[in-house]
């Protein structure tokens, strides 16, 4: 029996997936402490772990502040994480000496969970409910340039709130190291090798699980006529421009429609509703996603995976740069379709697109037989009993910088040779090889790293 304490941001997307992990760890005779927030109480107390309130330490949020979390602010989060951090100290200095956990399981971006199992040397395992994103699984993210200045103009307000970590006894060298998946962390994604961009490039600390989904019901899609289900998930469904598209879009189909418009919208403020519509703020996603024939949605990791799970093809909208990676790898796997049009009509046109087109629903239904064949909780629950895990194996990224660096050297030789032979010659221009050299170092090493990559993961042994 462990003693094993849970750590997560108050976000359903990020709690969501860690209810089925504690169920099973409690299951097999372990003793699971989860510290989250009161809207979880009852979802954690289900699972027979113990629920430990900690909405005392969320600070108070103003108007702006809560706007840019709404909007999925990489500065707003980093910012409120830090501060819980500092506000849980005293708290989490005394759970760690009376609870003395065995294992910390905490949420990737859950700053007080890493913080505080670094800080009192207890193994940890990270919960990842995206996408593991290393420097090559980035590659997926497209930050739009709007975010791109957002976290750039944000910088200087992090780092100034990290510092104030430092006189805790957190030493933070950069947001990055917090937040990325670095391959000597004990990780667990909620997905397949399949489904994860660049799968390869992760170490044997990584357990890919499957998604984490908590039913055992299996698709059905008899339906009279077509159920289309929409949601934009929990944190950036303030949408109601949108909604209002949708059922403009699908008043007079012949087809069901069903939509989750979330919290913060006031079902009535939609105006009358069609005969063949009903909008609801929240539903059982899992149940309709069983029956749906098709799910627009924003390509949250969680609602991507359970329609997937669900064998449900999508019209994939998504708003920020992590479900834009969710959206592209769907895509490329055959199971959705990007909605580069969100007029009305742009809208009914991909819900047609997808239903006229069964090479969708039968790369959905491929999907989910490869998560279904995933190790799933009990993989999880045996991974985090047995942490911290040792690691034989190669480690693809720390192959990759030797062999960029060797790359790199090769360069510069050559570009050396090229100016000295220039000089040795008196060539006039000899300063533009120099210079030219300089500007294209990065570009160049960039360009071939692909090639590099191809080469490491061809020489590795196949996962499991
Ligand atoms: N969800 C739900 N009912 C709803 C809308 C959403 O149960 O009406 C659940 C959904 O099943 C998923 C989670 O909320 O597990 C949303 O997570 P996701 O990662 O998709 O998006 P986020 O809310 O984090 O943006």
């Amino acid at each position: 029996m462990k003693r094993i304490a849970f750590f997560c941001i108050p976000a359903h997307g990020h709690t969501n997936p860690m209810l089925p992990v504690a169920a099973q760890l409690v299951k097999r005779g372990n003793l699971v402490r989860f510290y989250s927030f009161n809207e979880f109480n009852e979802k954690i107390i289900s699972t027979g772990a113990e629920f430990v309130s900690c909405d005392e330490f969320l600070p108070e949020i103003n108007d702006r502040e809560m706007e840019a979390l709404k909007n999925s602010s990489t500065t707003e989060m980093s910012i409120q994480d830090i501060r819980i951090t500092l506000r849980m100290n005293d708290f989490l200095e005394k759970e760690f000496k009376e609870f003395r956990p065995d294992v910390v399981y905490t949420d990737a971006v859950c700053f007080w969970g890493k913080l505080n199992a670094w800080k009192h040397n207890v193994p940890m395992v990270a919960s990842t409910s995206t996408f593991a994103f290393n420097q090559m699984s980035t590659k997926y993210m497209k930050n739009s340039p709007g975010e791109l200045a957002g976290m750039i103009l944000g910088l200087p307000r992090v780092a100034k709130e990290l510092k104030t970590l430092e006189p805790y006894g957190y030493h933070v060298k950069n947001t990055i190291s917090l937040v990325q998946n670095d391959n000597k962390t004990d990780s667990i994604v909620y997905t397949s090798r399949r489904f994860q961009p660049y799968a390869e490039s992760f170490s044997d600390h990584y357990k890919f699980v499957g998604p984490s989904v908590f039913s055992d019901k299996l698709p059905d899609k008899n339906n009279d006529r077509p159920l289309v289900y929409i949601s934009l998930g929990t944190v950036i469904s303030d949408k109601p421009d949108f909604y209002s598209k949708c059922l403009e879009a699908f008043k007079d189909m012949d087809a069901d429609v069903i939509i989750s418009c979330g919290r913060y919208i006031d079902i009535a403020s939609l105006g009358a509703i069609p005969e063949n519509i009903k909008v609801f703020n929240r539903v059982d996603q899992l149940d309709i996603l069983s029956r749906a024939d098709v799910f627009i949605t924003h390509c949250g990791m969680n609602s991507t995976s359970e329609s997937l799970y669900m064998a449900t093809p999508m019209v994939l909208y998504p708003q920020t740069n992590e479900q834009r990676a969710v959206a592209r790898k769907t895509s490329e796997l055959g199971a959705g379709e990007l909605l580069k049009d969100d007029s009305v009509k742009g809208i009914r046109k991909a819900v047609e697109d997808i239903l006229g087109n069964s090479s969708y629903a039968r790369a959905a239904k491929e999907c989910s037989d490869d998560f279904r064949a995933c190790p799933g909780t009990v993989g999880a629950a045996e991974f985090i009993e047995n942490a911290p895990h040792s690691s034989n194996g190669i480690d693809p990224l720390e192959e990759l910088r030797k062999a960029d660096g060797r790359f790199r050297l090769f360069y510069w030789i050559i570009a050396i040779i090229m100016i000295l032979t220039g000089i040795f010659l008196g060539w006039n221009f000899v300063w533009i090889i120099g210079i030219a050299a300089g500007v294209l170092s990065y570009p160049i090493s960039s360009a071939t790293q692909g090639i590099r990559y191809n080469n490491i993961i061809k020489k590795l042994p196949k996962a499991e």
